[in-house]
């Protein structure tokens, strides 16, 4: 019952060390803190089962842990579109070398392994709402591509060393989640938004705001990843929210919030851009047992509650 977390420190990655404490495992979190923070995972400071360790799991030699190691989560990557074009080479290596790395920890440790990929894979998808088996449409040259064919090859890798190796994997296709722990500044539409709204500026649309997403509460996508981790699925399982919602209607549900924000103001819809984006959870719902709980509108006023506290403190400091 140890576990280790690549990228425990960041949003996701902190929830899920909760979530495996909780349920009695030891965890190791290994992160390099270049979007995450060690402050996500401070409350478990003095739990004597939750180590951190700060290390770039792309680099050669990373991820040589010591004693018995049951599961290897691998869920480090920049994760936000301006978070992973800032950094795209880390973004490409963390998706392939560190992909391997945390593969052959497995592999080395008789570990099951669980791969955080993503509906990225299916690119600007000419189908909706997406199946796992939809082969995706992703432009490989585009500024996207970083994070994209990183995540393909994840993917890929995954399933050979599932077929080459027989290690026991996971592949969870995550659909745009949100929650406490979200940087304020890591540039997407939620925390952009309530930035935007708690500092008195126009939340700025990309775009004419058609364009959909459909926003899932990070205690469901949490609680779908657990339930994925003990399944024996080996092929990829979309977990999501099936709300789909344009951004427009999306930031007016945030500024409902919000006393005096000025209007939106719109502005250039980057490169790639995907027009429509929902999941289909038939599968995990069939094989899992699981569909999310939390409504947007109770999903925003937990997730509003920590970005007004954290605004503040940011500001006193
Ligand atoms: P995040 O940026 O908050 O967390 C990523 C963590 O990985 C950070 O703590 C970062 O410091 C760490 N990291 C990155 N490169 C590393 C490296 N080379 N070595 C060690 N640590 C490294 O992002 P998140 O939203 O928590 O996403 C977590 C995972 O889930 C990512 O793999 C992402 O692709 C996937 N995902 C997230 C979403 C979402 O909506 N949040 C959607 C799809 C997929
Ligand atoms: N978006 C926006 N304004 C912002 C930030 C994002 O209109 O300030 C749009 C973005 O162009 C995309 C959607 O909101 O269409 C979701 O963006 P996000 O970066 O949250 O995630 P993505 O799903 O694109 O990875």
């Amino acid at each position: 019952m140890r576990a280790v977390v690549t990228g425990g420190a960041g949003f996701l990655g902190s929830h899920l060390c909760d979530r495996l404490l909780a349920e009695g495992w030891e965890v190791l979190a290994v992160d390099n803190f270049i979007t995450g923070s060690a402050e996500n995972v401070r409350h478990l400071a003095q739990n004597a089962k939750f180590k951190l360790k700060n290390e770039d799991v792309s680099k050669t030699d990373a991820l040589k842990v010591d004693g018995e190691v049951g599961y290897v989560l691998h869920f480090a990557s920049p994760a936000s579109p301006p978070d992973y074009l800032k950094h795209p080479i880390a973004t490409m290596m963390v998706g392939s070398i560190g992909t391997q790395n945390a593969l052959e920890l497995a592999l080395r440790k008789n570990a099951k392994f669980f791969m955080a990929s993503t509906s990225e894979c299916y690119g600007d998808p000419e189908m909706s709402p997406q199946k796992e088996e939809y082969w995706g449409h992703v432009n490989s040259v585009g500024p996207r591509a970083v994070y994209d064919e990183a995540k393909r090859f994840s993917e890929a890798m995954t399933m050979a060393y599932y077929r080459h190796y027989g290690v026991d994997t996971r592949i969870v296709r995550i659909f745009n989640t949100y929650g406490p722990r979200m940087r304020l500044n890591d540039g997407r539409a939620l925390p952009n938004f309530v930035f935007q709204a708690l500092s008195g500026q126009a939340l700025t649309i990309y775009g004419d705001g058609k364009q959909t997403r459909s926003f899932c509460y990070v205690d469901d996508l949490i609680d779908g990843i657990y339930k994925l981790m003990l399944s024996d699925e080996h092929m990829p399982v979309n977990i999501g929210n099936s709300r789909e919602i344009t951004i427009l209607e999306f930031a007016e549900r945030i500024r409902e919030h919000f006393d005096n924000v000025p209007l939106i103001i719109f502005e250039p819809l980057p490169q790639d851009d995907p027009k429509r984006r929902c999941p289909d959870i038939s599968k995990a719902k069939r094989i899992l047992k699981w569909e999310p709980k939390i409504n947007l509108e109770e999903g925003l006023k937990r997730t509003l509650a920590y970005f007004k506290q954290e605004f503040s403190r940011q500001r006193s400091a």
